[in-house]
């Protein structure tokens, strides 16, 4: 029989199977707290259980573990990014960026991804898999115990498209903002999409209270289906639609992020046209200049550009910021250690 994927259990789910192995009920806090709250990686180290019933977990259940293969330190600033290893030569990729208001990481949520978008080095070798919920709240548990902190924030802006891996990802915001374990706030973690529009309605019902991301990057149709094939299944008038459903029914403001990628979509032209979908929306703009990935020709737009990007943005009322680039020396956007150790 296949062990059952304990850290992927909710504290219900936890609490049915310790009544199933006729175990007293207070054994339920226990171990969920040793999954959740300690990340423990082993059953051994729990240490207020017998050794049988250690055993006896052991035996029914696996706890998912992913170990370091890569770890790179910033020098410019302390961003620190890792490859983990989840067994089998399967990698993935985690970046934990340290700021003014705490440690925040950006997790992976599939192997590969199937999104295809022309600059993103995570589509390099395509699609492998979804992670479980316990794959990625280990990316989690393996960082905070490397760096020795408590992480407070998280991206989901690493590998993979998050609403590409509904279920999973909605497991993992359950898990992870319980307050007998992470008790990370749904007001700290951000879901970064590039537009799988049904699942955007499907997030408004759940009213979470998170950041929705929106990768737009364009300002029309047919600058973004030159990178972005998602475009051609749901174009920008269905996912701008879906954006104000979004911010109507959860009284959320959503961040459009828009890579400035040089002569191609930083125009003045391009920054009206954006400014003329995008006026009168509950928003946000973080515009980034786009990191060079080997496998493309993509130059990131000079500051004159982006400056004069922003000045068009905000005439028209609209919020505007440029991410900070963290980790530049190590190449800390995603997709690209994975890509180089797999060979893809
Ligand atoms: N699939 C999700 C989340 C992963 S990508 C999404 O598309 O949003 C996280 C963010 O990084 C997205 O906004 C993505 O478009 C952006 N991105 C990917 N490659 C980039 C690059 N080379 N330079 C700048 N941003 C990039």
């Amino acid at each position: 029989m296949e062990k059952i994927d304990i850290r992927s259990l909710n504290y219900q789910e936890l609490a049915e199977e310790v009544k199933a192995l006729g175990l007293p009920k207070f054994r339920t806090d226990q171990i969920y707290s040793w999954l959740f709250e300690k990340g423990v990686r082993e059953f051994s180290e729990m240490s207020n259980l017998s050794k049988d019933l250690r055993q006896a977990l052991d035996e029914r259940f696996v706890i998912r573990n992913c170990t370091i293969d890569t770890k790179l330190c910033s020098k410019l600033d302390e961003t620190v990014k890792y490859l983990f290893e989840l067994g089998k030569g399967e990698f993935v990729e985690c970046v934990v960026m340290k700021y003014k208001y705490g440690y925040s990481i950006c997790v992976s949520t599939q192997l590969g991804c199937k999104m295809g978008c022309k600059f993103c080095a995570s589509a390099i070798g395509g699609f492998k898999r979804h992670l479980t919920a316990s794959e990625i709240l280990s990316e989690i548990y393996t960082a905070q115990s490397d760096l020795g902190i408590k992480i407070s924030h998280i991206v989901l802006m690493g590998t993979g498209e998050p609403l590409d891996n509904y279920d999973n990802v909605m497991r993992f915001l359950e898990l992870v903002t319980n307050e007998k374990g992470l008790n990370i706030s749904m007001r700290h973690i951000s879901l970064s999409t590039c537009g799988v529009v049904p699942r955007i309605y499907e997030l408004a019902e759940k009213k979470l209270g998170l950041t929705l991301s929106i990768s737009l990057h364009a300002p029309n149709d047919k600058i973004r289906s030159q990178t972005m094939p998602v475009n051609s299944k749901w174009n920008i008038e269905e996912l701008l639609t879906a954006c104000r459903y979004y911010t109507k029914v959860t009284s959320r403001r959503i961040s459009f992020e828009y890579a400035m990628i040089d002569s191609f979509n930083d125009s003045v032209e391009c920054a009206e046209e954006l400014a003329s979908r995008l006026s009168g929306m509950l928003c946000h703009i973080n515009l980034i200049p786009v990191n060079n990935v080997r496998e493309n020709n993509y130059e990131r737009s000079n500051e004159k550009n982006i400056k004069r990007f922003i000045s068009v943005l905000e005439r028209h009322g609209l919020t505007v910021t440029v991410r900070r680039t963290l980790g530049s020396d190590i190449n800390a956007s995603c997709g690209q250690l994975r890509a180089k150790k797999e060979n893809l």
